[in-house]
């Protein structure tokens, strides 16, 4: 039997982005950058709630303290999604107004990793940055122009990061203890596949699931032979980001989108920017990491 998306609840984001999976609290977080909206759900209970902040979420992690680390549009905040407060603590990029945080997420030593782009896709504007516990961003690669999907290897020794328009994943050699990143590879050759790479995740088998924007699919993919491996298909075809969920984290949670998309699209894909689950779809994932503060 081919394995079958479900549909998780009834909501449309414009830009579902950057999901996470609280294995402490059984809830999965995801953005919608450009409502400028964070949402929880919570599938034992049914449970839905959205965070409208004052400004566009690219990407979210949860902190070792409780709260939540945010890439935003203009840089860094700690945020108390309770008590609906946000703390700016670095903006490295507020000389650029053009530009955004887009896709981010924690590296195995609890360190933010977020990226930038620039809001009218002008190539090679945007970096990535690392934010570690001191709550200083360092850039770590620039001359980026859609900076997305991160993971990092079973054995801390390599991360993996894509830039959408390269339509590849690149590799590189990672030092867990310092965050150093070197010795750029093209690990997964994107370019002859339908769509665009734009979320990933790992594993506990160490493979990559990557989400294709205008793809309708996220495929499994082994970084050691740049190989595919499987697909599993969405009835929507701007497929973001995907993470793994539930209480053995066997469920694969995947976001959506529905920005850009003209009213016949719509009338084709009408759960386009919905969140949906793959369950039991084989791997399991890993929990995800959390931003450690001092
Ligand atoms: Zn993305």
């Amino acid at each position: 039997m081919s394995k079958k998306w479900e549909l998780v609840l009834d909501h449309k984001c414009e830009l579902g982005e950057g999901p996470v999976w609280d294995v402490e609290h059984g809830i999965i977080y995801w953005v919608d950058i450009l409502a400028q909206e964070i949402h929880q759900f919570s599938p034992a209970s049914g449970k839905h709630e959205v965070h409208k902040q004052d400004q566009m979420v690219g990407a979210i992690a949860l902190t070792d303290s409780g709260g939540m680390v945010a890439a935003l549009a203009t840089g860094f905040a700690l945020l108390d999604l309770e008590k609906g407060t946000k703390e700016m603590i670095s903006t490295p990029e507020g000389h650029l107004p053009n530009n955004r945080f887009n896709d981010g997420k924690c590296d195995p030593a609890g360190r933010f990793w977020a990226g930038t782009m620039d809001m009218a896709d002008l190539p090679y504007a945007g970096s990535l940055y690392m934010l570690g516990a001191d709550l200083e961003a360092e850039k770590k690669i620039s001359g980026v122009s859609c900076s997305n999907g991160l993971a990092w290897s079973l054995d801390y020794k390599t991360m993996y990061f894509i830039d959408s328009p390269t339509r590849g994943v690149r590799s590189y050699e990672f030092d867990v203890e310092t965050g150093a990143i070197s010795n750029e590879q093209i690990a997964i050759n994107l370019t002859s596949e339908p769509g665009i790479p734009d979320g990933m995740t790992i594993d506990a088998e160490g493979m990559l699931w990557i989400a294709f924007f205008d793809g309708w699919r996220v495929a499994r993919y082994d970084p050691h032979t740049g190989r595919h491996l499987e697909s599993v298909f969405l009835p929507v075809a701007r497929v973001t980001s995907c993470a793994f969920g539930g209480d053995r984290l066997e469920d694969l949670y995947v976001t959506t989108a529905r920005v850009g998309l003209d009213e016949s699209d719509l009338v084709k894909q009408p759960l386009a920017g919905s969140l949906f689950v793959y369950k039991n779809i084989g791997p399991r994932g890993l929990p995800a990491d959390k931003f450690r503060t001092n």
